[in-house]
């Protein structure tokens, strides 16, 4: 039976490259709900192509699709259409590929509806890992990540027995500052900031594999994910993006999945997993083409982010919550020109070194941090 899909985010990277994967297996997906922030041309394309019957804007200030050009849509505006679509009865998996904060609710609320979440958003599970990973237990619902280190190790994971996982080395490829020095990387513009080695992505994520944040995202998404703690979650500098993540057995054996950077190939198998289907759209591997493939350590000096936001991974409670607002306001802060690259370490520091550590029990008490540190966090980038 054909499965309905919910994409949140469906206008960005991420959300482009589900569709396109959906494209090609029509015979067992369909597409029930899209959402995006305000590219509403964009979505009416999305939602004519697809046949999507829930249609939701959430910037109100994008043009008025209400009356939609088809009697069987139906156009949501404002932020619940998130929940709206996540929830909706005929979709089976959501795809959260929301950037930042925003995908929180609808990640929640969709696990406690049952459904399987297709999860890009890291942030949301950065933010409240334990309140997200109990509304998948409560509700019946599964969390199934995209992120490719993540999708890497999950599918290392099949066919093993619970507790022979013993520790990870997530692969990063070093962004574009990789071996810049110090002093020239605190002062890269926003152009050298956006120009990523080995992927195309969104503008958030772009500065967050720059300044390595994103790894540090991913540090504390693995630790929800797959249970293990901080000491046992490692990252390793791998330019090529070849190798996405060692996963280490109890005996001292290492697995790891191997592929070109393309998301579309975690897109589909957090669609279809455990199953594996024919997909011939994915790119085959050529290990000559692959060329070398090479490890360095992380350099912690040059990239003072990273370690940031394993300590706040370590700290625990609400401080992953207070990492994540105070790198997003920093981000946006740099994309606009207001702050040098190398502020936006100082902020995070600053905002998670006067944070008080609560526990991060109640989605309120994450949005409560949530909030304290967005004001924290733009008061020191002024
Ligand atoms: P993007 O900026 O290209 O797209 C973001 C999407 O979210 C857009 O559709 C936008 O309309 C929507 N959006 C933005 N703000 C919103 C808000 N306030 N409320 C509702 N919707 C909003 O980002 P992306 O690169 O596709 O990344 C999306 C998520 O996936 C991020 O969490 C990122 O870390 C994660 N991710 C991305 C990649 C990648 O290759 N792009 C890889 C791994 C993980
Ligand atoms: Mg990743």
């Amino acid at each position: 039976m054909s499965v309905g899909i919910a994409i949140l985010g469906s206008t960005g990277s991420i959300g482009r490259s589900t569709l396109r994967v959906l494209e090609r297996q029509s015979d067992r997906f369909h597409t029930v709900a899209l959402t995006a922030f305000e590219s509403a041309d964009e979505l009416e394309v999305q939602a004519r192509e697809t046949g999507a019957r829930l249609v939701g804007l959430v910037s109100r200030s994008g043009n008025s699709r209400a009356s939609g050009f088809a009697q069987r849509q139906k156009w949501l505006h404002g932020r619940e259409c998130l929940v709206e679509a996540a929830t909706h009865p005929d979709v089976g998996i959501v795809v959260n590929a929301i950037v930042g904060a925003a995908g929180l609710e609808a990640t929640i609320a969709a696990l406690s509806e049952g459904k399987r979440v297709a999860l890009a958003n890291k942030e949301s599970l950065v933010m409240a890992g334990d309140v997200v990973m109990r509304a998948a237990k409560d509700g019946g619902g599964e969390l199934v990540p995209i992120d490719s280190e993540h999708s890497g190790v999950l599918q290392c994971l099949a066919g093993q027995t619970s507790n022979s996982l013993s520790r990870l080395i997530l692969t990063a490829s070093g962004g574009p500052f990789r071996n810049w020095p110090l002093e020239k990387v605190k002062n890269a513009t926003v152009d050298q900031a956006l120009a990523h080695p080995t992927w195309k992505m969104g503008p958030k994520i772009t500065i967050d594999s720059a300044t390595l944040a994103n790894k540090a995202l991913e540090v504390i998404e693995a630790h929800f994910l797959f249970g293990l703690s901080y000491d046992d979650i490692q990252v390793v500098v791998h330019p090529q993006s070849i190798v996405h993540a060692f996963t280490e057995f109890v005996d001292g054996s290492i697995l790891s999945q191997l592929g070109f950077p393309d998301m579309e190939l975690p897109i589909l198998y957090a669609l279809t997993y455990p199953e594996r289907i024919d997909d011939s759209g994915v790119r085959r591997f050529d290990p000559v083409a692959a060329g070398d493939l090479t490890f360095e350590p992380l350099r912690r000096d040059a990239f003072p982010t990273f370690s940031h936001g394993v300590r706040a991974g370590r700290m625990g409670g609400t401080a992953t919550a207070v990492f994540n607002a105070a790198n997003e306001v920093a981000v946006h802060r740099f994309l606009n020109g207001k702050i040098t690259f190398g502020k936006i370490s100082e902020v995070i520091d600053v905002t998670l070194s006067s944070h008080e550590v609560r526990p991060a029990d109640s989605i309120e008490s994450v949005l409560e941090a949530d909030r304290w540190a967005r004001v924290e966090a733009e008061r020191s980038c002024s």
